[in-house]
């Protein structure tokens, strides 16, 4: 039996030609598990002369697709002019990519072209992880008039280091549902992982977060594939993964506080992660310094830096509620790790050159 009590998008990255595109969608279509077929057929590529889709042509073949697999489809609309085409064939849902999200003007621009029609339309968030302007996106397809909208985290730009190519910040789409009690909230693990391996623990992490649905890219043949080759999924993966996935537990009296839980958990665990990453890159620095200490004989510890230390973050640990006592406790503890990576890079140095 399908377990399933989420919606599921899948399919290619990208509309390549009628075969790639039907082929995927009949492959997908037999695991039973897939609501919507996605591909794009305009692609925002970061340089011009990448892959930029098939274009219009694609929407011709989507129609045939979905005359023989019945599966729903959904199209990234990025300009009017998209919505007028997707409008004029039988696309049953847009989405909004991340990169037009993250330009109010675009959106706007959407919106406009939206009113006094009646479609789905999905919200990618933005590329920098503003929770406001995610919001602003969404409000603006409301306001639009559109009724049925869902929002999709597919991770944000990796402005720090990330195994993965876009980072999740999961306390952020947590955080919209916290906003917006009844917007569904789909995760897409494809675009967050970048590669294939990673997949399956995103998507799991998105039902343990009990996410409303997912996005999945699958490809016939993914390493030939002209854009997102090693993020793509065979169908015979998507397969597997759906026999991997753990679903969440059938409703119980008690699941609204389990929920609420595994949501406040969730969110420590991600902020715990994002404190353990800053403190690796804090300790990276004080190596820096000790190596630039060191070559211009300087001592490690300099009182006067060290008390200011104490005095303005404990300043702004009060301002935030937290007690002195703790923000000093953990200081000393923060400082008594970098003051030994110190020592030790000037060791390592003065043997150097001894
Ligand atoms: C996509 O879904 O293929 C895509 C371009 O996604 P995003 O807007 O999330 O980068
Ligand atoms: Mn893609």
């Amino acid at each position: 039996m399908v377990d399933k009590r989420i919606v599921v998008i899948s399919g290619p990255c990208s509309a390549e030609s009628e075969e790639q595109l039907i082929q995927t969608a009949t492959e997908i279509n037999k695991t039973g598990k897939v609501d919507i077929l996605r591909a794009g057929i305009w692609k925002p590529r970061t340089r011009p002369d990448n892959f930029e889709g098939v274009g219009y042509k694609g929407l011709f073949w989507l129609d045939k697709v979905k005359e023989q697999t019945g599966l729903l489809t959904t199209v990234e609309v990025a300009t009017p002019v998209h919505i007028e085409n997707c409008l004029r064939h039988q696309v049953d849902i847009l989405w909004i990519g991340a990169r037009t999200a993250s330009n109010p003007f675009s959106v706007q621009e959407l919106a406009e072209a939206l009113k006094g029609i009646e479609i789905p339309v999905l919200v990618k968030n933005p590329l920098n992880p503003d929770i406001g302007l995610w919001i602003g996106a969404i409000e603006r397809i409301y306001n639009a008039g559109i009724k049925k909208v869902a929002a999709v985290h597919r991770g944000f730009y990796p402005f720090e280091e990330t195994a993965f190519r876009n980072i999740p910040k999961w306390e952020i789409p947590i955080e919209l549902k916290t906003r917006f009690h009844n917007l569904s909230i789909l995760c897409d693990p494809s675009h967050i992982a970048g590669t294939t391996e990673f997949v399956h623990e995103i998507a799991q992490r998105a039902l343990d977060l009990n996410m409303d649905g997912l996005m999945l890219e699958v490809h016939i043949d993914p390493k030939s594939a002209l854009s997102d080759a090693s993020q793509q999924l065979t169908p015979t993966e998507l397969e597997e993964l759906f026999k991997k996935l753990k679903f969440r537990d059938p409703i119980s009296d008690d699941s609204d506080f389990r929920n609420h839980l595994e949501q406040y958990r969730e969110q420590i665990d991600s902020l715990d992660a994002q404190m353990i990453e800053l403190l690796a890159k804090r300790m990276n620095i004080a190596e820096q310094i000790g190596e630039y200490k060191s070559k211009n004989n300087v001592a490690i510890l300099q009182l006067e830096r060290w008390e200011n230390i104490l005095s303005t973050r404990t300043t702004l640990g009060r301002k935030l509620g937290l007690p002195k006592k703790f923000i000093k406790k953990l200081l000393q503890l923060i400082h008594k790790e970098s003051i030994t990576k110190q020592t030790e890079v000037m060791r390592k140095l003065n043997g150097k050159t001894n």
